[in-house]
């Protein structure tokens, strides 16, 4: 019997025609997960954005922006990452994912984590706090490692809520600069 194995591609090739929930109905293009499929690092946003809709990529707005100026200060290189969101396709407007989309979703984010096994999973922002830890709150919880299930989380905040508040910009680059200290302290390659 020939067992396939599960790869990013093939999650990707999945995603890119996935309907099975009502995000399809408005996407331009889903936006599966990329990067590195063997990082130590992986990062979880919330959701696409117009500019991801429109590419099919992660992260290549404003958002974007300010998540690669904040990789390159504290030296992390985005190819050497992955980065994904909760959800792979776009809310009208914007609006968080519900939590059945994200329920619905969540097998591809699961796989993701699965394949690329990361050391260290960034979760940026509260929506996909809640989703991959649940309980507690974000406020509390930032620029803090969090064990759960035998995975080591980071939260920190969202790159988006920057474009609002610029003074968060500092606030998100010393969790950064945490989050180095502590792969470099561990040997974790970045
Ligand atoms: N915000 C997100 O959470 N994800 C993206 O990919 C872009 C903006
Ligand atoms: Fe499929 Fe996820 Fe897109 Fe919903 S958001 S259609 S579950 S890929």
């Amino acid at each position: 019997m020939c067992m396939s194995i599960d790869s990013t591609d093939k999650i990707k090739a999945e995603v890119i025609s996935c309907k099975l929930c009502n995000l399809c109905r408005n996407r331009t293009n889903a936006v599966p997960g990329e990067g590195n499929s063997k990082a130590s690092l992986m990062f979880v946003g919330e959701a696409p954005g117009r500019n991801e809709d429109e590419k099919g990529r992660p992260f290549v707005g404003l958002a974007g922006k300010i998540l690669d100026e904040t990789l390159d200060k504290v030296g992390i290189v985005r190819s050497r990452i992955f980065v994904t969101n909760i959800v792979k396709c776009r809310p009208p407007g914007n609006r968080v994912p519900t939590e059945e989309e994200r329920r619905v979703c969540k097998n591809y984010l699961q796989r993701e984590i699965s394949i690329v096994s990361p050391k260290i999973i960034c979760i940026l922002g509260r929506t996909a706090y809640e989703s991959l830890l649940g309980d507690g709150s974000i406020l509390g919880n930032r620029g803090k490692f969090i064990e759960k299930d035998n995975k080591l989380f980071f939260p920190t905040i969202h790159p988006a809520a920057i474009i609002y508040n610029n003074k968060l910009r500092y606030a998100l680059e010393k969790d950064m600069q945490t989050l180095v200290s502590e792969c470099r302290r561990l040997n974790i390659p970045i």
